[in-house]
């Protein structure tokens, strides 16, 4: 499938420029936004660490960006590192050692730590420390470490996968939502202005209707949608050239993508509908079990197109109607 329309991370992401700064430029989220400029002043007026924070919710909807403007608000430094870069315990001792007093330490995937490595992190989160092993054998011998106060900013798109124990160890779990129409027009008026870009708001709108749900996913389409407007169009993003560059990347009206509607439709055709196991439809579709439940699913099952059942997943009516085909009748009806 067109990475484009993938939410997860791509190099063109990292541009700083259309990432917003600060609280007052982050849009949407309010319930997160509104909790965590209280925690972030109450941090900044005691002058200690910020609590230990989990954002979690599917890739694309702002953790990462978060986690920054936690660190810039709080006036600290920000590091950034991954569970599955940190190989062994040792990794994750260096880097902590490093921290200056209050810094924002962001560990993305955080459900893929090694749990060597997780053990290291446990009396680091609660008391400050790091509790090294030198050496090997009879010889070997443990060492305590204190560290600076730092706050641990963790990220993960399956909270299911989190051992309970570092699950426990954040005081402040925060759980991100599928973004609305609204909070994804306004977003993507933005970006088109830092873009210097020309969108007329029923051209903004039309992207932010088939987003997704996902402000990843509309900074991508605006990018094409301007690339259709500066060749075949006179550059500006109207509501026709948005239509037309959208569907031609294979975005349907609802905003799903290739792959959605490949899910749709394979438990339409095979599966009359379903119930199927999640391990049927990752070998159909060849797709990883993983990326189908972190990518795939959520959006579905928010839009309500599909059920979560303890037999397997099921279309819902929505499903049907949307792939225009008649919902088989129950048996016996
Ligand atoms: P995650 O870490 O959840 O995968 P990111 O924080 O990397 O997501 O955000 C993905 C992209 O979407 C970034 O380019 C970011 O600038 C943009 N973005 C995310 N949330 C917002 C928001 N609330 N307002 C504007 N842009 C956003």
């Amino acid at each position: 499938p067109d990475p484009t329309l993938r939410p997860q991370r791509l190099p063109e992401d990292e541009g700083r420029a259309l990432r917003p700064q600060m609280l007052d430029d982050f849009v949407g989220q309010a319930e997160a936004r509104a909790n965590l400029r209280v925690f972030i002043q109450s941090a900044r007026s005691r002058g200690e660490a910020m609590d230990h924070t989990l954002f979690h919710g599917p890739p694309g909807l702002g953790k990462t960006t978060l986690a920054q403007i936690m660190a810039r608000e709080l006036g600290v430094n920000f590091r950034m590192t991954s569970g599955p870069v940190l190989a062994k315990a040792g990794d994750l001792a260096a880097i902590l050692t490093n921290l200056e007093t209050r810094d924002v330490l962001f560990i993305d995937e955080i459900h893929r730590l090694n749990p060597a490595v997780e053990e290291v992190l446990y009396p680091a989160m609660e008391d400050y420390e790091l509790d090294l092993v030198i050496g090997e054998g009879p010889a070997a011998r443990t060492v305590r470490i204190e560290l600076q106060p730092f706050t641990l900013v963790g990220a993960t798109t399956r909270l299911g996968l989190l051992t309970t124990p570092l699950r426990d160890r954040f005081g402040i779990p925060t759980r991100l939502q599928f973004y609305t129409v609204d909070e994804l027009n306004s977003i993507v008026t933005r970006n088109a202005e830092k873009l210097g870009v020309r969108a007329e708001p029923a051209g903004a709108r039309e992207i932010a209707r088939r987003a997704r749900g996902t402000p990843r996913i509309a900074g991508r389409l605006l990018r094409r949608v301007v690339d259709f407007a500066v060749v075949e169009g006179n550059g500006v993003v109207t509501q026709q050239l948005a239509d037309g560059a959208l569907t031609r990347l294979g975005v349907d009206g609802m905003g799903l993508d290739g792959a959605d509607r490949r899910y749709l439709r394979l438990i339409a055709e095979h599966y009359a509908g379903g119930p199927v196991g999640i391990e049927t439809i990752s070998a159909a579709l060849s797709e990883s079990r993983d990326a189908i439940e972190e990518v795939i699913e959520p959006y579905l099952l928010q839009q309500g197109l599909i059920q979560r059942t303890p037999r397997g997943r099921m279309l819902a009516q929505r499903a049907w109607d949307h792939l225009g085909m008649p919902a088989p009748k129950p048996p016996g009806q």
